[in-house]
This record gives C-alpha cells, structure tokens and sequence, in this order.
C-alpha cells in the first residue's frame, strides 16, 4: 500500500480484476498484500474471494473434469459479470 492510496470502489474493482492472478498466485508481494489489505476491511470482496474460491474447489475436485484454461477463463467472466 502506497501513502494516498485510498481502497474504496476503485480497489474493489481491482480486486475483482487480480483476483484469478492472487488465487494463482502470480502477483507480485506488493500487489498481493493491497488485495489482503483491501480484503481485510471489505466485506464485499471478501465474500467475492470465498465465491470464487469455494467454485474453483468444487471444479478441481471433480475427477474427470479438468480444470482446462479456457474452463477457468470463462468462470472468470462470468464472475466478473455477475459485479
Ligand atoms: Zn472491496
């Protein structure tokens, strides 16, 4: 988090865009700790993260059903859609 950064509607969008790159862990540390910073004092993104998170569960534990990219990318934008 950078001084004058404010996360407010802004970084919830942001969020919501990094969210597949911070469950991939392919963010950088400084990008990685503002979405936890953000996701400590938002609601909202938090219920969003868990969303997303409990569907990518259920997806990767299903047996005969890969998780192929393009699965993924589509789950994403529906996600998205849905804010
Ligand atoms: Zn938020």
């Amino acid at each position: 988090m950078t001084p004058g950064d404010t996360f407010e509607d802004t970084a919830c969008q942001d969020v919501v865009e990094l969210i597949t790159d911070y469950l991939g862990a392919t963010l950088s540390a400084e990008q990685t700790a503002a979405i936890e910073a953000h996701l400590d004092e938002c609601d909202g993104c938090k219920a969003y993260l868990d969303q997303v998170r409990a569907t990518i569960g259920l997806l990767a534990s299903m047996p005969s059903e890969a998780l192929s990219d393009q699965t993924f990318a589509t789950l994403m934008r529906a996600f998205k859609e849905q804010r």
